[in-house]
């Protein structure tokens, strides 16, 4: 197994206190650890996002690409060296709303890459805007009066296209997390794992702000009913 300090570049993260990235990046390199893969092997591509910026933090060979596009990049790469293992990353911002063309035909092609999709329910980097993926009725920086769609499931958009490999895990379970991750490496096709984990900053200050308002709090009990929902969590598909 690689010692996990051959996968840090020294550079601290600077996310906020009590993120979920912080998680995520220890279960990414635990699993690249323990699958023993050797960083000069791996490429991981990048969304833009708060989570995109694990490109100067984890000790593989990265490429930062533009809003949307990390999964385009990453099937470029696979097709140019079909031995390297390659990781998508990116927000529900750019995978699911900017980029949602792209996650579509690569789960319709069965592309042997891997998207870690990290769900923060909001475009947080740019301080809170409603996503494709936040809930409805949620108040966000671009929607003070309630978003008025239904959120859009990667999950869902990623199985009616074809995808052979879905899981659903959360930031705070690091073991869970590392070891959906080693699966969806190991899995030879397109791999979708979504991460949830709702932005400490830019989901705190609205419903806090609005607790009297009826239709404010659903959102919110939606996500924690989800995460109480354990059968929506783990590996919901894999075809062999
Ligand atoms: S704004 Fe939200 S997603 Fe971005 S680093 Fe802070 S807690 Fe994490």
């Amino acid at each position: 197994m690689n010692k996990l300090s051959d996968l840090s570049t020294g550079v601290q993260p600077t996310w906020c206190p009590g993120c979920g990235n912080y998680l995520v990046l220890a279960a990414i390199k635990k699993a690249i650890g323990e699958l023993n893969l050797e960083p000069k092997d791996v490429v991981a591509t990048y969304d833009i996002g708060c989570a995109a910026n694990m490109v100067n933090n984890l000790n593989v060979c990265g490429f930062a690409t533009l809003h949307g596009r990390s999964i385009p990049v990453a099937v470029g790469v696979k097709m140019a060296n079909p031995k390297l293992t390659v990781i998508a990353q990116g927000g529900e911002g750019g995978i699911v709303t900017e980029g949602g063309n792209h996650l579509i035909h690569a789960a319709q092609r069965n592309d042997d890459i891997t998207v870690i999709l990290n769900n923060n329910y909001v475009f947080a980097l740019t301080t809170g805007q409603t996503s494709a993926a936040t809930p409805k009725g949620l108040k966000t920086r671009s929607t003070p009066e309630g978003n008025p769609f239904e959120p859009l499931s990667a999950i869902d958009l990623a199985a009616v296209a074809g995808a052979s490999f879905l899981a659903r895990t959360q930031s705070s379970d690091l073991a869970q997390t590392t070891e959906i991750l080693k699966s969806a490496i190991r899995h030879k096709g397109f791999s979708l794992v979504e991460i949830i984990q709702p932005c400490v900053i830019w989901l705190k200050d609205y419903p806090e702000e609005n607790k009297s308002e009826k239709y404010q709090e659903k959102p919110f009990k939606d996500i924690k009913d989800f995460f109480n929902k354990k059968n929506y969590l783990g590996i919901l598909y894999e075809k062999i």
